[in-house]
């Protein structure tokens, strides 16, 4: 304990020097030369508000990066975590055991949509999604059909960096960088679809066909070949995309017609940010598994969660007593520290309302939103729950600069910080916000877009 304060002032002022200028450190997903350009540090944050390292207040439009659905800086949170690594900062993983995840997983159950009472721990989202493909293709061997194997993803879809994530995903980097993937994977298109759905407000009335894309790849690869379906209920990355209504529905009873998984992937649009706890309770359509993490502990220590659904566990509970029951794990697979901050957080999520909360602060946000239809090269707005995108028009020869300028402008001239996914600003705000905040957040967006040519 001693030792905090000396951590502190030892590295965070280390850290308000020139950390841009070290070189040692490769950054994710960041385009390195431009960043050492104009470097974005955060030193703090509480509430709705990140701290720069030059001590400018930033109001958090996108809850960090769809974690922090409780926003920031939560005492409780804190204090879950500084005891637990206080009392047992570690546990083996496996022929040993801690009580907190025993605990966590029956919370979790309670929140999940009916009948799917298992959890799974991993520690982001990423490892859920592979977690979830292998017990989705292990469930069939057990059941004595080891040929269903083949994986169904959709275009655009985003699963993470994994092999097994970007092999069902649907973004064409990945496979112009990182080479084919796993075999055996197919995809349905996506259900983007501007022309027709433009500024539609929440769920976009055309595209329902589009499901039937899912028959075609039965009648291509046959049903016994093909052991899951993954979608992203609602799709952040590539530019939030939203199921048309009935969408999901239909591939569900597709899905039920050919003893097919379907794994709904809630990475983003877990723990409240729709309304519910999963987005699968807003739409009524209850899949086999779910992959979630982010919201999971609020972003504050890495943890992801598998739900999946009791006859799928059953499956493998009911095989020979010598059969290892599904052979798949991490040595940090429901760590203490993360099942405290994951138990401090339910809490949090329960005392405060803040799934019932986006509900009622989802009109005001859609209207708010959409009240942007106007402004200079806007092409496109989309909202659902307390999620929502507007969608600039690519400058000639150089997709996503547009955007990208509006989110650097945004947070180095109006304190606010927006994400920008191709040509696409995404929103995701803590769900503790207040109407002035809205208010704050889209006002500052629209001065950024107007002064951005
Ligand atoms: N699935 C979806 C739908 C996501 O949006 C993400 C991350 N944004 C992931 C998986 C991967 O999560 P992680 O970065 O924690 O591995």
């Amino acid at each position: 304990m001693t030792d905090t304060p000396r951590f502190h002032q030892h590295y965070q002022s280390q850290a308000t020097q020139h950390p841009e200028q070290m070189d040692a450190f490769w950054m994710p997903f960041s385009a390195n030369r431009q960043f050492k350009q104009k470097p974005r540090l955060l030193a703090s944050a509480e509430g709705m508000y990140y701290k720069t390292t030059d001590g400018r207040e930033i109001l958090d439009g996108t809850g960090g990066l769809w974690c922090c659905n409780a926003g920031h800086g939560r005492r409780r949170i804190i204090d879950a975590v500084q005891q637990q690594i206080a009392t047992l900062d570690f546990a083996p993983t496996f022929q040993m055991g801690h009580p907190l995840p025993f605990i966590l997983a029956e919370r979790l159950a309670e929140i999940a949509p009916a009948g799917l009472n298992k959890v799974f721990f991993t520690n982001s989202g990423s490892e859920s999604v592979d977690t979830a493909l292998k017990i989705a293709i292990a469930y069939h061997r057990a059941r004595g059909e080891g040929q269903r194997t083949r994986l169904i993803g959709r275009e655009k879809g985003y699963h993470g960096v994994g092999f097994g994530g970007i092999s069902v995903g649907g973004l064409p980097n990945n496979r112009k960088w990182y080479g084919p993937g796993l075999p055996g994977v197919d995809h349905l298109r996506h259900t983007l679809d501007i022309g027709r759905n433009g500024f539609n407000r929440g769920l976009p009335q055309h595209g329902l066909e589009l499901a039937e894309d899912l028959e075609r790849l039965v009648a291509l690869h046959d049903a016994s070949t093909i052991a899951a379906v993954i979608i992203e209920p609602i799709s952040g990355s590539a530019g939030v995309i939203l199921p048309p209504e009935g969408y999901l529905k239909r591939i569900r009873e597709i899905c039920d017609k050919y003893g097919i998984l379907l794994i709904f992937d809630e990475v983003i649009t877990g723990y409240g940010r729709v309304g519910k706890a999963f987005a699968a309770q807003r739409f009524g359509v209850t899949p086999d598994l779910i992959t979630t993490a982010k919201g999971l502990s609020n972003g504050s220590v890495p943890m992801g969660a598998v739900f999946v659904r009791d006859r799928v566990h059953e499956a493998f509970m009911s095989g020979p007593e010598h059969m290892i029951d599904l052979f798949h794990g991490y040595t940090y697979s429901g760590h203490p520290l993360a099942c405290a901050a994951a138990l401090a957080t339910l809490d949090i999520y329960a005392e405060e309302n803040l799934f019932e909360k986006a509900i009622e602060l989802e009109s005001y946000w859609e209207d708010g939103l959409h009240a942007l239809k106007g402004l200079p090269n806007v092409v496109d707005i989309r909202n659902f729950g307390l999620i929502g995108a507007i969608e600039l028009a690519s400058r000639q020869g150089q997709p996503g600069s547009r955007a990208y300028d509006v989110f650097s402008n945004c947070f180095h001239e109006k304190d606010a910080l927006i994400r920008v996914t191709g040509d696409v600003i995404a929103l995701s705000p803590p769900l503790i916000l207040e109407k002035q905040h809205i208010d704050a957040l889209f006002s500052r967006i629209a001065d950024a877009i107007r002064e951005t040519d």
